[in-house]
């Protein structure tokens, strides 16, 4: 199946002279975004994870369905002051600024295997930074994924678990 074909491109979003890749219709396409879900199935199994993380919020758009389709529990990693309960943070750097990612603390078992999920893989900052914070909780990363990766902003040199994507963008 043609996955570009369902990914919309929106210029000027955020901000002008930014082009946004938009899985919205995608998700609008049941038969597309089944086999989305299904091929990032095949392509994540091999990392045999006990549970699936998803990042805020596409993330969770993306893992939810996968964890599912795989019958493995299903994991959020939130922007600051979202989750309820104990949580265990991590801040990092952004281009101006820093940001702030948080889990539940009792999320994962030190030695659980976990595969992060995303929509869509850029600087590669954002998985970067939840693999850090997976970690903090003693979590093995065996692998993340993508649906869409933008591979010339060169994302995932900047992690040392296998990277799954199903489209990307040179
Ligand atoms: P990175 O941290 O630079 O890799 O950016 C990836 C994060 O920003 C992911 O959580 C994406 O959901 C979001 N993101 C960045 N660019 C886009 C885009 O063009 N479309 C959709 N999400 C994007």
């Amino acid at each position: 199946m043609d996955l570009k074909a369902h990914i919309r491109k929106v210029p000027d979003f955020p901000k002008p002279g930014i082009l946004f890749y938009d899985i919205s219709t995608l998700l609008m396409h049941p038969a597309a975004w089944r086999h989305t879900v299904e091929a990032l199935g095949a392509a994540i199994r091999p990392h045999e994870p006990d549970l699936l993380v998803g990042i805020e919020s596409r993330g969770f758009l993306t893992a939810a369905p996968l964890a599912l389709h795989l019958g493995l529990g299903f994991i959020m990693v939130r922007k600051k002051g979202k989750l309820p309960g104990a949580t265990t943070s991590y801040t990092y750097d952004l281009e101006y600024g820093t940001d702030t990612l948080e889990i539940q603390a009792d999320a994962v078992k030190p030695g659980q295997r976990v595969v992060v999920l995303d929509d869509l893989l850029a600087t590669g900052g954002t998985m970067r930074a939840t693999v850090d914070l997976l970690r903090k909780q003693d979590a093995k990363v065996s692998g993340v994924g993508c649906v869409i990766e933008l591979s010339f902003l060169g994302g995932r040199k900047l992690l040392d678990v296998p990277v799954a994507s199903l489209v990307s963008y040179d």
